[in-house]
């Protein structure tokens, strides 16, 4: 696997650079394989088991019904990790493309954390949920929660003992999908970081801002599942790939000539 060199990234640079050059629009898309760089595990770092559950038999309305205490404890983990980690260059660089373009950039991200909002990203639709919010199943009200989750916790709209982790479950629709993700996806450039493009609907966003004439850019530790469908790709670790880009960007949208 050879990684992407500076005459590559500076070949793409140019390409997503004219595209955005007046009013162009850029629609990101991150998953997991950025968390993984700050060292969040991944399903598959974690041999898609937990303890001696397959990860799908923990993240489930099924599994929340027949276990609710396991379901709360598997969230209560991954929320109290996230005080050991922190965003990572690459976090950091797609907060600076937000900075450069305004209400022209969006991203919508596959991952829970909240990495993203510490790096500075204020424009973006968390599609699976987020592992610091709390949703009562009673009211659908979603609350800020930082702390452990469970059958007794109260929601603070309705006062009901009814709070689950507002997070999307296999078998769920993803949030956002009515409107917002589908009016991104109507841009001029798309790029998909960290993300192999196997899980639905996310995997389809490529083949959706293509039909509606965006450039498309993958950045990836190395080619996802849907790799033939990008225009443009560049391999190797986000946190490597973004700051140069992210950089570059903004220097040609400084450049009256660029
Ligand atoms: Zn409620």
């Amino acid at each position: 696997m050879t990684r992407c060199d500076d005459r590559q990234l500076e070949a793409v640079a140019a390409r997503i650079g004219s595209r955005l050059a007046g009013s162009g629009r850029l629609t990101l898309l991150t998953g997991a394989g950025i968390s993984a760089e700050s060292g969040v595990p991944t399903f598959r770092d974690m041999g898609g088991l937990w303890e001696r559950y397959r990860v799908e038999e923990v993240a489930s309305p099924q599994a929340f019904r027949r276990d609710p205490q396991l379901v709360y404890r598997f969230y209560n983990l991954r929320r109290a990790a996230l005080a050991d980690i922190a965003p990572n260059a690459g976090h950091q660089a797609i907060a600076h493309l937000e900075q450069l373009l305004g209400d022209r950039f969006t991203l919508i991200t596959q991952n829970v954390d909240d990495l993203h909002e510490r790096a500075g990203s204020e424009r973006l639709l968390h599609m699976h949920g987020e592992l610091r919010k709390a949703r009562c199943t009673s009211c659908d009200g979603v609350a800020p929660w930082l702390a452990d989750l469970d059958g007794d916790s109260v929601c603070p709209a309705c006062g009901k003992a009814t709070l689950r982790p507002h997070i999307v479950w296999f078998g769920e629709v993803p949030l956002h999908m009515a409107a917002e993700i589908p009016r991104s996806l109507e841009t001029d450039v798309f790029i998909s970081v960290g993300t192999s493009g196997q899980v639905y609907p996310a995997g389809g966003f490529v083949a959706e801002a293509q039909a509606a004439g965006a450039l498309t850019v993958e950045i990836n530790l190395e080619p996802g599942e849907t790799s033939s469908l990008f225009d443009l790709k560049l391999h190797g670790p986000a946190g490597e790939i973004l700051p140069p880009l992210a950089a570059r960007l903004a220097d040609s949208s400084e450049d009256p000539t660029g």
